[in-house]
């Protein structure tokens, strides 16, 4: 908390005796606004661990808080304070901030709530209406990752790509600009970061055919102060920056018609101390290398970290994770800063678990490598050149020929959004990993699409094959676990072993606790020396939000958000039920010891019956309309038509049996809950061919249900 010093109080005292009962004075409102964080208290902030000021807490996103009040020796008194239902259904992904008093977060739809801290009660809402067609474009579900806070306003990254400043004391708009062109499939999730009154926010999109770029926003006018792309445009017009021009010499073919992807679309990391803004570069789009720079080579500065200026965007320095990335191994995962002896001697450094299961540490100075190893089990690269700095492929990594081939991270990736945290007590850092492959094809030929994902790769070669064992062996194969690594030493600590992966970010604090929420719906605390499990909850629905500490009034409280969704549930299909079998209900949860507040049951649900027309349609058209929802219906409806449990499953529609179907498809008449007309690019006997693919998919569930194969409704 911040305190004016004595002396300060009694002028203002003075002051505001002499003209009267106007009110605070400014500079004494300027100490009691809500939202007042600046740099000075950011960098600062572990002289008010009470307060969680920015996204990762500190400039530095290490997740970890200095509280411990609550501590491995209380843990188990922890209670439930209060809870906020949210009003949304998807999946909620944000860390909330808490200044002063107050929490600050955001929901899916990029809605955001203010509350107070210790009761809950509600201050205010902000929905920015995002149009519900948009989410259309959204690879990953309508998720958000919080807010930034800065001189008393609230800044926002919205779904359809605008970035708003809020006043932090009422929700009231102060400014909304549009961060991106409308004509291209961007979406903004992750939360921006704002370093010496600029307001750093970029986007997603590179299933969708966006190029990827991030910006700096006035904070007090909303006027763009710069942009870097992050990989190069069409080279026959003039290159935005020097870097660029060098980057292109990286790319073959006609990347630039494609867009080329590498998104920074979470990870965006200021180091006050060198004066350097950190990015994670996304995926390539199309993911396939083979159609977005068929000629081969890097791809800069796709899957990379890069170093900017900012003040002014320049590039500084690079550092690319995977070369010629085609397996939508994304680096945009949380970047960590941390100064650690290595050798005896201290290094500043940065931790990074991207997508492709390696763990980096670089020297954030210079961005040069100091180790990599795989920190769960990898197939695509056998280790990292240290001369070279470049990952070493195995033989399957590029799916070479003609049948799928097995790599191990998918896209989903080792590692994901769900962000890690660093505990300086213990060395270690904390790492939601997931263990899950995909089987990479390359399709014959690639025609880029409005309405579809951009993958370049086969989806009918990565569905879930319906013969029993293999389903079994697959579903086997995949799982997740909560990693405590050591950074210096490159080995694991200890590791808790989960059913499956797209299990909850991580918060180590001082009490010797980390915390963890699970895909299975529980809300977690171990030993951060040990991995002992000392507490655990029922959280109703599963938890893949980072948690954070604070505390109000000298009482420490945990918080997370709850609520099951996100990519992996609403395109892995039955994969998603490896995790646990949770609804989504959407909600904050605040805990503290003693605390009393008792969650409502949750209402039993009526189990839904498949009762499909019967199959008759030829297999040739199941067939095509098998190849049609998997690359346009699976991304939400889930992979082979089961659904994940967050979108509606096809399987048991009752516009099987009925033209609904059509009206929906085609004519668009549920755009107001997201689900928009294709009829640009498919026609009645596509739909026609979709549907007749679920019904025969339905009645072989319902077959597989009736001989005890198990189906999970
Ligand atoms: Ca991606």
């Amino acid at each position: 908390m911040f305190r004016p010093r004595a002396g300060v109080l009694v002028m203002v005292a003075v002051l505001v005796a002499g003209v009267g009962c106007r009110g605070p004075s400014s500079s004494e409102s300027a100490r009691t606004k809500p939202a007042d964080v600046d740099g000075a208290r950011i960098v600062n902030a572990d002289r008010e661990p009470g307060n969680w000021m920015t996204h990762g807490r500190t400039y530095s996103e290490q997740r970890f808080s200095p509280l411990k009040q609550i501590n491995q020796g209380n843990v188990g008194q922890l209670g439930l304070a209060w809870y906020y239902d949210l009003d949304t259904h998807r999946g909620q992904e944000a860390t909330p901030l808490v200044v002063d008093g107050v929490m600050y977060f955001t929901t899916a739809w990029s809605k955001v709530v203010a509350v107070n801290a210790a009761t809950g009660a509600l201050l205010w809402t902000y929905d920015p209406k995002v149009p519900p067609e948009w989410g259309v474009n959204a690879c990953c579900d309508v998720v958000n990752r919080g807010v930034a806070a800065w001189k008393g306003k609230l800044f926002l990254g919205t779904l359809d790509g605008r970035l708003v400043a809020l006043d932090a004391a009422t929700g009231k708009v102060i400014w909304d600009k549009l961060t991106i062109d409308p004509n291209y499939r961007y979406t903004i999730t992750g939360a921006p970061r704002v370093v010496k009154g600029k307001v750093i926010i970029g986007n997603g999109g590179a299933e969708m055919g966006v190029r990827g770029y991030v910006s700096a926003y006035d904070a007090d006018t909303g006027s763009m102060v710069w942009r870097f792309y992050t990989v190069p445009g069409d080279p026959s017009k003039p290159f935005e920056s020097p870097i660029l021009e060098k980057a292109a010499k990286t790319w073959t073919g006609e990347w630039w018609k494609l867009g080329g992807g590498g998104t920074v679309w979470d990870s965006i990391v200021y180091d006050p101390e060198l004066d350097l803004l950190y990015i994670g570069v996304g995926n390539g789009s199309p993911w396939n290398q083979r159609f977005r720079s068929p000629g081969g080579g890097d791809n800069l500065f796709l899957s990379s970290i890069v170093a900017l200026k900012p003040d002014t965007g320049e590039y500084v320095w690079h550092y690319q994770e995977t070369p010629g990335e085609m397996w939508d191994y994304t680096a945009a995962q949380q970047i960590t800063l941390a100064d650690i002896t290595i050798n005896g001697q201290i290094r500043k450094v940065l931790f990074h678990a991207p997508k492709n299961g390696f763990f980096y540490v670089l020297d954030r100075t210079t961005g040069t490598l100091i180790s990599a190893k795989p920190c769960t089990y990898v197939n695509w690269a056998t280790g990292v050149d240290m001369k070279t700095g470049r990952p070493i492929e195995t033989g399957i990594a590029r799916y070479p020929g003609d049948n799928p081939a097995p790599v191990v991270p998918g896209p989903l990736g080792a590692h994901s959004w769900q962000p890690m945290s660093f505990s300086p007590q213990t060395g270690l850092v904390y790492i939601p990993v997931n263990d899950v492959g995909f089987l990479y094809k390359s399709v014959a030929r690639f025609e880029p699409k409005k309405l579809a994902a951009n993958w370049g790769i086969d989806p009918v070669a990565v569905g879930m094959p319906q013969d029993p064992k293999i389903k079994k062996a697959i579903l086997d194969s995949i799982k997740g676990k909560l990693v405590a690594w050591d950074p210096v030493q490159q080995k694991q600590a200890w590791a808790i072993e989960r059913p499956g992966p797209w299990n909850g970010g991580t918060l180590a604090t001082a009490g010797n606790l980390v915390f963890e929420g699970t895909a299975g719906g529980r809300f977690e605390a171990y030993r951060a020396d040990s991995g002992e499990k000392i507490w655990s909850f029922d959280a109703q629905t599963g938890v893949m939000a980072g948690p954070v500490a604070y505390a109000v009034n000298g009482e420490q409280y945990l918080a997370v958000e709850a609520g099951w969704g996100g990519v992996f549930p609403l395109v892995t299909g039955e994969v998603a039920f490896k995790s646990g079998q949770v609804r989504n209900v959407s909600r904050m949860l605040v805990f503290k010891l003693g605390g009393k507040a008792k969650l409502p049951p949750l209402p039993e649900v009526e189990p839904p019956k498949l009762n499909p027309p019967a199959s008759t349609a030829s297999a040739a058209t199941i067939h095509k309309g098998e190849a049609i929802f998997q690359r346009y219906c699976s991304v939400c409806h889930g992979d082979v038509a089961v659904g994940g449990g967050v979108l509606p499953d096809l399987r048991y529609s009752d516009t099987l049996a009925s033209d609904g179907w059509f009206y929906v498809v085609l004519g668009g008449i549920l755009q107001q809950n997201g689900m928009v007309s294709f009829k640009k690019e498919l026609s009645h006997e596509d739909a026609a061919a979709i549907r007749a693919y679920v019904i025969f998919r339905a009645n072989q569930s319902k077959g597989e249900a009736e001989n005890g194969a198990g189906s999970h409704h």
